[in-house]
């Protein structure tokens, strides 16, 4: 069995449906398990809805989602069997009527909760889901839909759900394999349940993450991320359009790209896998041809040092100044201590005698967060910054990499770097308006002469 992933862009109009349905078609020998994200910007839609209605804006969310309804009529109508219009219907209208109940309520109450943001938000891969098994059905591909809500049991941390494996994966391995062998099962991605089934979801990108679950549940021979772009490139070709194709990572590389902001894939993708030792490839589903990026446990040799040169923009340093206390027993623990309680993550810390700097990608809970400090530390905030990270397996082994990655960059100011104790990343923190010139200038040291063997 192979899991194939299907992102919003592959799945964003009637035209890029047909497409993937082809490329399932072509796969049905390997039985695959198809998960599907919503189509693109589905999920922005639904919750700037959610957003719209809570703040009162009651018309103008009614109206966005009578937009979003005919839009996915419009895409879907083509896409399936004349015969199933009327169940079309009937499904789109059973969703929308929900959603706008829904919308209707928080209007009501004047207020967006995590749990209701979920809830709103599950509607793109519900919908997805259950066209994309209608599509393949009328392909004469016997297409089934699953609903991941009765199958993905998470946690209650509502909009960042993590999934209970135990349960997860012996509901998953029984619903597949009391299908019949033929039947094609089709799973949105993002969206589960928590364990008395309210809806929940893995966080943002979260499709990825369910293809890794579900693969690692049915023990798959290959876990495939279907996207946009050729696999994981040598730097975002969104600021980078000359990067390459990186033909193999191991998966400490890919879980460090994917942390550090190389958004093709979502950062706990690699976990399930890696734990089951299952091959993940990343794949373009407009260029299906392209072989795309494998990603498993050994890395291969590669003389290049580095693999890629990934960022995370908005970026939010914390630091922290304490004359006389900082680095007295107990002190950094109650600092973190307060970041934990308010459930923000920190990516990246550096201390000097008398400061502690910290990164943080979400500031939601910021101003709480400073109230704390306060009382036994000086705080000042600074926004609009970016970390930028070089990977490869073979900074471990390269003496003088940091004096190459920082000469490239000479004319660009440097806040805190950090050196993960897995060796294979350096990461630093530069101004958000510096951000494309240092990726740039970097890549271009590192990536001018290529390793044919593993870039191309
Ligand atoms: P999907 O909708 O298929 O999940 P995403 O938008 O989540 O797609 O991820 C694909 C995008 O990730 C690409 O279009 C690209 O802009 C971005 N990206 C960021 N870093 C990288 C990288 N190193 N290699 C490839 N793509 C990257
Ligand atoms: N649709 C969700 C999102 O936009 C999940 C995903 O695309 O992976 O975040
Ligand atoms: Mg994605």
């Amino acid at each position: 069995m192979i899991v194939m992933k299907f992102g919003g862009t592959s799945v964003e109009s009637a035209s890029a449906i047909e497409r993937v349905a082809e490329i399932v078609k072509e796969n049905v020998p390997c039985r695959p398990i198809v998960v599907v994200s919503a189509m693109r910007k589905t999920t922005n839609a639904l919750l700037a809805m959610g957003r719209d209605a809570a703040e009162g804006k009651r018309e103008a969310a009614l109206d966005e989602m009578e937009a979003l309804k005919n839009f996915h009529r419009r895409e879907m109508y083509p896409v399936i069997s004349p015969n199933d219009r009327y169940e079309l219907n009937r499904i789109l209208d059973e969703h929308f009527n929900e959603l706008s109940d829904i919308l209707k309520g928080l209007a009501a109450l004047g207020e967006l909760t995590p749990r209701s943001s979920d809830a709103i938000a599950s509607f793109g891969e519900r919908i997805s889901s259950t066209i994309f098994a209608m599509a393949l059905r009328a392909r004469g591909i016997p297409g089934v839909h699953l609903d991941s809500r009765k199958l993905i049991v998470t946690d209650e941390r509502f909009t960042q759900a993590s999934p209970l494996y135990g349960q997860t994966f012996s509901r998953l391995a029984g619903a597949i394999s009391s299908l019949d062998k033929h039947d094609v099962p089709v799973l949105g991605g993002f969206i589960a349940a928590t364990e008395n089934g309210v809806t929940s979801t893995l966080g943002r990108g979260g499709s990825d993450f369910t293809a890794s679950i579900v693969g690692a549940a049915v023990d798959a021979t290959e876990i495939q991320i279907w996207t946009d772009v050729d696999g994981m490139l040598t730097s975002d070709p969104s600021l980078v359009p000359d990067a390459h194709r990186v033909k193999t990572l191991s998966f400490a590389e890919a879980s460090e790209l994917a942390y550090f902001g190389a958004r093709v894939l979502h950062p706990s993708t690699v976990l399930p896998a890696m734990r089951k030792g299952i091959p993940v490839r990343i794949l373009n589903s407009r260029r299906p041809e392209s072989p795309g990026t494998l990603i498993v446990a050994e890395p291969v040799p590669c003389s290049n040092i580095l693999k890629c040169v990934a960022f995370k923009r908005q970026i939010t340093v914390v630091n922290v100044h304490s004359t006389h206390m900082l680095m007295a027993h107990g002190f950094l623990h109650r600092i973190f201590e307060i970041f934990d309680r308010f459930e923000t993550p920190v990516d990246m810390l550096a201390t000097s005698e008398v400061s502690v700097s910290l990164t943080i990608d979400n500031p939601a809970r910021l101003d709480a967060i400073c109230d704390e400090l306060r009382p036994f530390s000086q705080v000042s905030v600074e926004n609009d910054q970016a970390i930028v990270c070089v990977v490869g397996e073979n900074i471990r082994h390269t003496p003088g990499v940091a004096a190459r990655v920082f000469g490239a960059i000479h004319d660009v100011n440097v806040r805190a770097i950090s050196q993960g104790a897995s060796l294979l990343n350096l990461s630093f923190v530069v101004a958000a308006a510096d951000l494309p010139r240092a990726v740039r200038a970097l890549h271009k040291e590192f990536f001018t002469e290529l390793d044919p063997m593993v870039f191309d």
